[in-house]
């Protein structure tokens, strides 16, 4: 199983606009953040969480050519709003995407995204999805995964786990992405045990009403254990570089382009 990071930024991405700070004049390409977003593979097979804003240029960066199933956490506009770019998938592989959210999800992207769902005329053509509402646990592409809810403030948002199981080669693999968090309940901490790897929110040092902030994070990282975490929706607050060399052991921020195989953990 591997990891590929499309997007580690928060909402307004990193830089941001109209700011001068020294992170947002960084060159370090790692101080370069896209709006929140994975690949995870198995083999060939590709899943994508969430659709941001940045969508097409991610692609284009990490030469991604395929996608096979969509996961949406939630409905803000920073992973949703770019939907739409998703119709290369749909043209390049002769398909229609499954798009897999809970209810309230499905229902924003259909009135969201009208056009898509209505006989309309357009000439550059439309995402063909096949919206389903995600199980709490089901099996795709080889790998056991499992939805869950975390509080954003006030709203549930769905976190993931996969795992694949042991084969005679390879030893089993487990991964959870936990973005958009402020929260974990109880039953979602249960979900989160044993993990080989963990990829966790975290939007600035301090707390904040919607994310955790750094020490949070930390604490829960601390508690759950995983044997590597990495850091995402990463605001400027944090320059890679410097705020890396203090993170404790096995814990790191994560930076657009990074990929992660699980089985190597
Ligand atoms: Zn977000
Ligand atoms: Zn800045
Ligand atoms: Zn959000």
């Amino acid at each position: 199983m591997e990891i590929l990071v499309l997007g580690s930024g928060t909402s307004h991405g990193v830089p941001m606009i109209g700011c001068s700070c020294s992170v947002c004049r960084s060159e370090n390409p790692k101080n370069r953040r896209f709006r929140p977003s994975i690949l995870v593979r198995n083999g060939e097979e590709t899943l994508l969480i969430d659709t941001t804003p940045e969508l097409r240029l991610q692609c284009l960066q990490f030469d991604v050519k395929r996608v096979d199933a969509i996961l949406f956490t939630h409905t803000h506009a920073d992973h949703i709003f770019g939907l739409d770019d998703v119709r290369r998938f749909n043209d390049m592989q002769g398909v229609d995407l499954p798009a897999y959210g809970d209810e309230g999800t499905l229902a924003d992207i259909r009135r969201i995204y009208p056009y898509i769902f209505t006989a309309t005329q357009m000439g550059g053509g439309k995402p063909r999805l096949k919206l389903l509402e995600v199980p709490r646990q089901f099996s795709l592409f080889g790998m056991q995964i499992q939805s869950f809810y975390v509080l954003h403030g006030k709203l549930p948002v769905l976190a993931y786990r996969f795992d694949l199981e042991a084969t005679k080669e390879a030893p089993a693999q487990s991964f959870a992405y936990v973005t958009d968090v402020s929260y974990i309940p109880p039953e979602a901490m249960e979900r989160l045990q044993g993990l080989d790897v963990l990829l966790l929110d975290a939007v600035r040092f301090d707390p904040h009403p919607t994310h955790f902030g750094l020490y949070q994070a930390l604490e829960v990282i601390q508690q759950l254990q995983p044997k590597k975490a990495w850091l995402t929706h990463l605001s400027h607050h944090f320059d890679h570089d410097k705020v890396n060399a203090d993170l404790p052991e096995g814990v790191a921020l994560s930076y657009d382009g990074l990929s992660v195989d699980v089985g190597q953990i």
